[in-house]
């Protein structure tokens, strides 16, 4: 089985390319956002689950999950929250060590927004967190989703600090600066774990 290195950092931060980049050197990846969506997918167990627990108001028209509507509804009621934790997060852990499992690379990298707040740095040989400024942050997923400033502080709110994502990592990465200067420093980056690791 692969060697799981850890990708952290707030939302914005630049997870999506730093794992591009990586993928461009051989090492794949498996983002936990995506298969949270991809396990709720009509057809799926979770999804049924979900219908049985909230009824079937909280799907759309053409049968998939209300997504938006279900998050009102867990956002207001811990308990409710707990239930669809309690559907959704099996299912997120078996599908992801099957997509690790199917990966032929000898690394793979694990995108997680939420990596140490959910204890699955322990799955990781190596955590890698990207470090930006607030302001920064703000700026990118403004520009990227049309979100409002207020929005991205809500969702920064239910994440750990950049700080307190640089002291749990092993390795950081300024995204600062350009697409080119992180480019570079994902090739120094990828070189080193691999010396590390002793796979040149
Ligand atoms: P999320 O947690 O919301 O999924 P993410 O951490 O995956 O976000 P990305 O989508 O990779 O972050 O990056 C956020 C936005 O910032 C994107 O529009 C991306 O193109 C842009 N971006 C990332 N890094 C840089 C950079 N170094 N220079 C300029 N733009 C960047």
């Amino acid at each position: 089985s692969p060697i799981i290195i850890g990708l952290t950092g707030g939302i914005g931060s630049g997870k999506t390319t730093v794992a591009k980049l990586f993928n461009k050197l051989g090492v794949e990846s498996v983002d936990v956002d995506d298969i949270a969506r991809e396990v709720v997918a009509p057809g799926e167990n979770c999804l049924q689950e979900i219908v049985q627990a909230f009824g079937r108001d909280i799907l759309t028209e053409d049968g998939s999950l209300d997504r938006a509507g279900l998050r009102q509804i867990v956002f207001a009621d811990t308990a409710l929250r707990k239930k669809l934790e309690s559907i959704t997060h099996p299912a997120i852990k078996a599908r992801l060590k099957q997509k690790i499992a199917s990966c032929e690379s000898k690394i793979v990298l694990l995108v997680h927004p939420l990596l140490f707040e959910t204890g699955q740095n322990s799955e990781c040989k190596f955590t890698i967190a990207i470090s930006v400024s607030k302001q920064i942050q703000i700026e990118r997923v403004m520009r990227r989703d049309n979100n409002s400033e207020q929005q991205v502080n809500r969702i920064m709110d239910t994440q750990l600090t950049n700080q307190e994502r640089i002291e749990r990592a092993d390795f950081i990465l300024e995204n600062t600066s350009n697409n080119a200067d992180l480019s570079v420093k994902v090739f120094q980056l990828h070189n080193k774990l691999q010396s590390l690791l002793s796979l040149e």
